[in-house]
């Protein structure tokens, strides 16, 4: 029986070592958490996962929350006209549709989804070791395993991956992120028995996302800013109350997006820990790391791919990498791990997030004219807004109409 140490239990470590598990590998998987700190612990992400992701997870039958959770059947884009706030009156859209998903998106909040697919993990008999490892641990356990995969997200041991500068062309983070958890959140009156994703843009200043999610209270919703660093929304680093918190998201709200403030005055946190603020910078890492002693490891997910969440891919690129990986140690057979191994393994994921990236990156920046008439003729012609909110499960089908003003042109005339 081949042995394999996975090490971070989030989307990407959990959903590997159930996979792995059901096939009949022999499967450790270290956290520096156990299941019940999870769950009483901070929200760490919005977590919007679409289809394509969902059905890797439908394949593994571990989709356990499906049922329970709130259907996301569409995406909404709505752009406030710029510098329209000022006004009397508040804020104008310049832009607002709702594009239909082929198939519905889903966010599960990670504290409920990680501690139970955990608590799964080990009643299935998986070793579980609650550590929180440093390279030193790895390098001492690495050669007990036939693999060993680190998949522990953004924290410290991304060290051992080097930054691929070719990949990553921001250096610094491009969006300082606040995210609340709430219950009592009212329906968009336009739409009032559809629940989408709703991304709101202020031009020059950031976005709001709002989406519900399945959380350890039952449903909510997430109100989440993406602000530009240094600007009006770049305030809630020194927040440390969750009450001022959610105060000031909604201040926010009702300065720049009332339309979206207008259904949240009665909103309150699902829990004192229902907050989150932080910044990163996004960034491709060289997905081999050696250990000291000469062993190898393999990045998994956001250790070798951190795109920033304005296009809420990670967890679904977290749920993509797990299964091509997967794919790729079963199909290995009784094969070496060597190092030629993981840099194809890793390859054959880069195919896919090679355009989750690409997009992400796109969307940071401000957008070129062609764009903005895309995002306008999602308002006119509903197969735009379709097409663009089905970029999310697949975000490869922007290649053929969104970044080349030329693409973009012949795209929008077949519809004029
Ligand atoms: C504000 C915000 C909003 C987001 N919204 C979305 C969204 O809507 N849709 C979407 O698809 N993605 C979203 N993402 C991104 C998504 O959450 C991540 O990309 C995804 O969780 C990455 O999965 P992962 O398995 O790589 O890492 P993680 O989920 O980060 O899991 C890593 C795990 O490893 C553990 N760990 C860390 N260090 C160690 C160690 N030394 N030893 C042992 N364990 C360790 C961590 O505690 C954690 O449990 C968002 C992210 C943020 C920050």
């Amino acid at each position: 029986m081949r042995k394999v140490l996975i090490v971070g239990a989030g989307q990407s470590g959990l959903q590997l070592a159930l996979g792995l598990q059901s096939q009949g590998y022999a499967v450790t998987l270290m956290s520096n958490r156990t299941a019940d700190e999870i769950r009483s612990g901070r929200v760490m992400s919005t977590q919007c996962m679409f289809d394509t992701a969902l059905q890797h997870e439908r394949d593994l039958a571990v989709n356990f929350w499906e049922s329970q959770a709130p259907r996301i059947e569409g995406l909404g884009v709505s752009v406030a006209a710029p510098g329209s706030h000022a006004e009397p009156g508040g804020s104008q859209r310049a832009i607002d549709w709702v594009g239909t998903l082929e198939g519905y998106a889903q966010s599960v909040d990670q504290r409920v989804k990680m501690a139970g697919w955990m608590e799964t993990f080990a009643q299935r008999g998986g070793q579980l070791v609650i550590h929180g490892a440093a390279v030193s641990d790895l390098d001492f356990f690495a050669g007990r395993y036939d693999l060993t995969l680190v998949s522990a997200g953004k924290g410290e041991l991304v060290s051992m991956f080097g930054r691929d500068a070719a990949r990553s062309p921001y250096d610094a983070p491009q969006r300082a992120l606040a995210v609340a958890y709430v219950h009592g959140l009212g329906p968009r009156p336009e739409h009032p028995h559809f629940d989408a994703v709703r991304c709101n843009v202020v031009p020059g200043v950031g976005e709001l996302f709002v989406m519900p999610t399945l959380t350890t209270s039952g449903r909510a919703d997430i109100l989440f800013w993406e602000g530009i660093p240094g600007g009006p929304l770049d305030v809630f680093q020194s927040v440390k109350d969750p009450d001022e918190h959610l105060a000031t998201t909604l201040e926010l709200m009702e300065k720049f997006l009332p339309w979206e403030y207008a259904r949240a005055t009665k909103v309150e946190l699902t829990d004192a820990n229902g907050t989150l603020a932080g910044r990163y910078a996004p960034t491709v890492r060289n997905p081999i790391g050696r250990l000291p002693s000469g062993g190898l490891v393999l990045g998994v997910a956001d250790v070798v791919v951190a795109n920033d969440p304005i296009t809420g891919q990670g967890s679904n690129s977290a749920s993509k990498c797990a299964a091509s990986y997967l794919a790729a140690i079963v199909e290995r057979g009784e094969e070496p791990f060597d190092e030629d191994w993981m840099r194809a393994t890793f390859d054959r994921y880069w195919d896919t997030a090679r355009h989750v990236t690409k997009w992400t990156n796109a969307m940071l920046a401000p957008p070129p004219e062609h764009v903005l008439d895309i995002l306008g003729a999602g308002g006119r012609f509903q197969p735009v807004a379709d097409r663009f909110a089905n970029g999310f499960d697949d975000p490869s089908d922007f290649e053929n109409f969104f970044y080349d003003p030329d693409a973009a042109r012949a795209y929008l005339a077949s519809h004029g």
